[in-house]
Order: structure tokens, then C-alpha cells, then sequence
């Protein structure tokens, strides 16, 4: 089997005094969307920014594309071509959304001349933003803010996109309109995802494979169907509804 895109061996991380992830191991082929849940404070957000840099993992590795990248600045990270949307949609609120994905460009450190290009798949993916690209980040609705941090990320034109809580505080509709985006960009597009969330079970329905992490561990991994039929993870993450 080819090695994986990302491969994360053994990772810890502290705040402090306080260890976040306790020797965490995960991997993401090329193509794959895959899922790693788990309850608040569990250690998903912290696994996504240590892959990125910060916090720094103070032991193991992280490797992408074949590159040792565990000790490498967010930066240089970001132009290996990992490109993060964040939590809480951390876009700039004052910058119009244009700016916003001008910013996104810039830190992928790309040719300019593909810019107008890949603002126009952009606004194919994303219509409303073409309709907002004159508006403050900061004035969007929070969908419209989900939308924007995803479509900065790809202006970086990503090897690897990682998400995290796309679908958080949004009303319904839109939670699947994310959803159907994120999707879109994995099988039309043939991008990498990994995705952190809380919506466990639409997250896992669109994933090849899940993780579950637990206080700083990963505790199940499985194709998405496997994890959405472990009684564990219906129990703790599913509710009744599902
Ligand atoms: P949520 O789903 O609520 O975002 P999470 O699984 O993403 O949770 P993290 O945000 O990674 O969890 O937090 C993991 C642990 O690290 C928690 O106990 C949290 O309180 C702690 N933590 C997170 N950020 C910091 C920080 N900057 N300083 C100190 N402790 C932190």
C-alpha cells in the first residue's frame, strides 16, 4: 500500500503542565475524508493545530508527503500545502471577503497569475460569496463565515484541507450545504479531508474512515460505516435520533 498522506506517530502535547494528546496515531491516505470525533475538551482541536505547528508535538512525529513536518513553522507547514479553516471562523472581520481570500492566497505563497482562476472555482463553489465579495468578513452571517474560512483554506490550493467543526452553531439547511460542499470537494476535486466534529453522525456518513478520541487518546478507528454501527459510538456520540 502506498504511504499515507499524513501520517501522525505517537504525538503528545501539552499546555503547560497539562498533556492534551498522549501519544496520538492517526493516518489520512490521498483522497480520503476521514473523521475524527469525540466530546468537548476531548483534544481534537488541539490535534489539528499541533498538525499544524502549534502547539508543538514534544513527542513523536508528523509526516506529510513523505516529509518529517513535526518541527517545521506553521508557515512552512502551510506551504507544504496544509491549509487549515478553524474553528470559530477565525476569518478577518474587518477585510472584505475579496481581501479574505486574497490573504488565503498569499499564505500559499502561490503564483498570482492562478489567483482570478481560482477565485472563479471558488465562487462556483461557493455563490454567496460571490455575491459578498464587496462585505466585511466580520458582517456575514455565521454560514456565510463557515464558507469563507473553507474557501481561504483552498485558496492556498491545499494538498490536504483539515476542518474543524465546519457545521458548528449553523441552522440545519445550512449544516448540509457545508456538508454537500465538503463532499463535493472530495469526490469532484479529489481533496484530502480531515475533518474534526461534533455532528458525528453526518461527519461520519461522509467519511471513508473515523477516529474517536477520548481525553487525549484515540480509542475506535474504522471505516465510517464501522463507527456509525459500534454501539459505543451511537451511545456517546449518536443521541436517539439516529
Ligand atoms: P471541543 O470539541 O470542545 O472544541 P476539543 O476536543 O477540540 O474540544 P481541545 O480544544 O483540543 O478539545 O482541548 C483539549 C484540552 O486542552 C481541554 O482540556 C482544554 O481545556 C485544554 N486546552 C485547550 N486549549 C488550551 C490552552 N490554550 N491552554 C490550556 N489548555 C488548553
Amino acid at each position: 500500500m502506498t504511504a499515507p498522506l499524513l501520517a501522525v506517530h505517537g504525538v503528545k502535547a501539552f499546555y503547560g503542565s497539562i498533556m492534551a494528546l498522549k501519544g496520538v496515531d492517526l493516518e489520512v491516505r490521498e483522497g480520503e475524508i476521514v473523521t475524527l470525533i469525540g466530546a468537548n475538551g476531548a483534544g481534537k482541536s488541539t490535534l489539528m493545530m499541533t498538525i499544524c505547528g502549534t502547539p508543538r508535538a514534544r513527542e513523536g512525529q508528523i509526516v506529510f508527503a513523505g516529509r518529517d513536518i513535526t518541527r517545521l513553522p506553521t508557515h512552512e507547514i502551510v506551504r507544504a500545502k496544509i491549509a487549515q479553516a478553524p474553528e470559530g471562523r477565525r476569518i478577518f472581520p474587518r477585510m472584505t471577503v475579496y481581501e479574505n481570500l486574497q490573504m488565503g492566497a498569499a499564505a500559499g505563497s502561490l503564483d498570482p497569475s492562478h489567483f482570478e482562476r481560482d477565485l472563479d472555482r471558488i465562487f462556483r463553489l461557493f455563490p454567496i460569496l460571490a455575491e459578498r465579495r464587496n462585505q466585511r468578513g466580520g458582517t456575514l452571517s455565521g454560514g456565510e463565515q463557515q464558507m469563507l474560512s473553507i474557501a481561504r483554506a483552498l485558496m492556498s490550493r491545499p494538498r490536504l484541507l483539515l476542518l474543524d467543526e465546519p457545521s458548528l452553531g449553523l441552522a440545519p439547511r445550512l449544516v448540509h450545504q457545508i456538508f454537500a460542499a465538503i463532499r463535493d470537494l472530495n469526490k469532484r476535486e479529489g481533496l484530502t479531508i480531515f475533518l474534526v466534529e461534533q455532528n458525528a453522525f453526518h461527519a461520519l456518513r461522509l467519511a471513508d474512515r473515523g477516529y474517536v478520541m477520548v481525553n487525549g487518546e484515540i480509542t475506535i478507528s474504522g471505516t465510517g460505516r464501522e463507527l456509525l454501527e459500534r454501539p459505543e459510538v451511537r451511545a456517546a456520540y449518536l443521541g436517539a435520533r439516529h
